[in-house]
């Protein structure tokens, strides 16, 4: 290599290193004055706009369930827990208030969950959405359980009421199928009375 050509590799170097660091300092210079370029979203104080089919946390609107099932049937990692009673009256007490339901847990364990969106898809009412939310996080799986009823993490207080549901449900269709009896049994003496009489 001869000397001119070894400082003309040098001149050619730095040029190169200057035109970059000119376009780095536009950018640079540019963005802290007049904000533009910024690609970095400082979150949770500020946040990207969440397309309108963005698949996030589930939200259900509880008054059109008809609790069917099918949504937690088609789920490929059967993370959706229902309970409660099916019937236009419902029997539950203080439940939440389905179509022809009363709901007493309809959870979703986002442990597992793949926000596939399968299980909006056959609800006959379309009441269970995949909404805008994704923050939903915990170092404990346990509060990973959330009640699309509450919208809130399932609590051990849920759960009580899940039990105590259960039973009084039971307890319920019993002492119906009591009365019911009772009153058959007095059509029929009521009935072998007034044959009786004849
Ligand atoms: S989004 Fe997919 S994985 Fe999550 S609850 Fe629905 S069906 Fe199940
Ligand atoms: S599919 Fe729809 S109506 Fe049926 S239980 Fe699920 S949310 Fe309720």
């Amino acid at each position: 290599m001869t000397f001119g050509s070894y400082i003309g590799k040098i001149f050619s170097v730095s040029k190169s290193i200057v035109i970059g660091m000119t376009i780095t300092m536009k950018y640079f210079v540019e963005s802290l004055l007049f904000n533009k370029h910024t690609v970095t979203v400082q979150y949770p104080r500020e946040m990207d706009a969440i397309p309108e089919r963005h698949r996030g946390i589930h939200y259900l609107e509880t008054e059109k369930c008809i609790m069917c099932w099918k949504c937690s049937d088609i789920c490929p990692v059967d993370c959706i827990y229902i309970e409660g009673v099916r019937g236009a009256d419902g029997i539950l007490e203080n439940g939440w208030r389905g179509k022809k339901a009363t709901l007493s847990k309809f959870n979703v364990d986002y442990t597992v969950c793949i926000f596939c969106g399968l299980c909006s898809e056959p609800c006959p009412s379309v009441c269970i959405h995949l909404g805008p939310e994704f923050d939903f996080h915990s170092t404990d799986r346990k509060l990973m359980e959330k009640s699309l009823l509450t919208d809130a993490i399932y609590t051990e207080e849920d759960e009580k009421f899940v039990h105590w549901a259960r039973e009084e449900n039971e307890r319920l269709k019993e002492e119906k199928a009591k009365a019911k009896a009772a009153a058959k049994a007095a059509k029929a003496a009521a009935k072998a009375a007034e044959e009786g009489k004849e």
